[in-house]
């Protein structure tokens, strides 16, 4: 149900733009947390648009607890964000801030921190941070006696709900398909004992096969499968170029030095 964080492997060099420059544009602020400003893109209207709709014949409760579903969903989602922002500041990144799309949160770090096991940290920040908080919302919810068996995500209590939204979101995050976190997490593995080149173009081709599977799986029980699918391979592609870009950069020989 998301997809995160677009990592800028910053090139070197570059001047630091003083509003972070967006992969998407038209974005509107609305806060910061720690120092980090989060922002939510335009298209969040659409997405706010097609829950009224949906709900709109069921009445007025129905489209509110519509919007106070989304609004907890991304809040949790800003969680899982931030956990990753935090790591990433840790080790030295400079983090530009959140956007919140439709389809899932994106950290905004300009420059990665460049050793393997700083990504992997960095990557598996997020899934930790939900998973945590699905398992302490679902042991909260046991506590206090609510049904939290069969797992959903529309229908029951809101503990229930709010325990499976975030174990989902921890699980879905770690499948092995850049530029989701699992895709991370399987490139800095992979990079241990190869070159960061050949470990992109291996985790890329594995993304590519997660995300026809998601594509075939999504057409036949969820659309927005669908379109995480074709996120993630467009998503792919462009790691796969970077890295490439990146490998030519460093491998050119340096006239000044000739
Ligand atoms: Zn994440």
């Amino acid at each position: 149900m998301t997809i995160d964080h677009d990592q800028d492997h910053g090139q070197p060099g570059r001047t630091q733009p003083d509003r972070p420059a967006s992969p998407h544009g038209h974005n509107v602020s609305i806060g910061s947390i720690a120092g980090m400003p989060i922002r939510v893109h335009w298209t969040f209207a659409l997405l706010i648009g097609f829950v009224v709709v949906v709900n709109w014949d069921l009445g007025r409760t129905a489209v509110a607890d519509g919007i106070l579903w989304i609004v907890a969903l991304f809040a949790f989602v800003v969680a899982h964000e931030i956990s990753h922002c935090l790591v990433a500041r840790r080790r030295g990144a400079r983090v530009l801030g959140i956007i919140l799309i439709p389809l899932g949160g994106l950290s905004q770090l300009e420059a990665m921190p460049e050793a393997p096991i700083d990504e992997l940290a960095v990557a598996i920040a997020g899934p930790i941070a939900s998973l945590g908080l699905g398992l302490a919302l679902m042991g909260v919810g046991l506590g206090v006696g609510a049904h939290v068996w069969p797992p959903t995500l529309f229908a029951g209590s809101w503990l229930a709900r709010l325990a499976w939204l975030n174990l989902l979101l921890g699980a879905f995050n770690l499948l092995p398909a850049l530029p989701m976190d699992g895709g991370r997490v399987l490139r800095a593995t992979l990079a241990r004992n190869r070159s960061n080149l050949e470990a992109t173009l291996l985790a890329s081709r594995i993304s590519r096969c997660a995300a026809g599977a998601m594509v075939v799986v999504g057409l036949f029980y969820d659309f927005w499968l669908v379109l995480i699918g074709l996120f993630v391979l467009m998503g792919s592609n462009a790691e796969m170029e970077n890295a490439r870009r990146e490998h030519h950069k460093n491998n050119r020989p340096r006239r000044d030095e000739e």
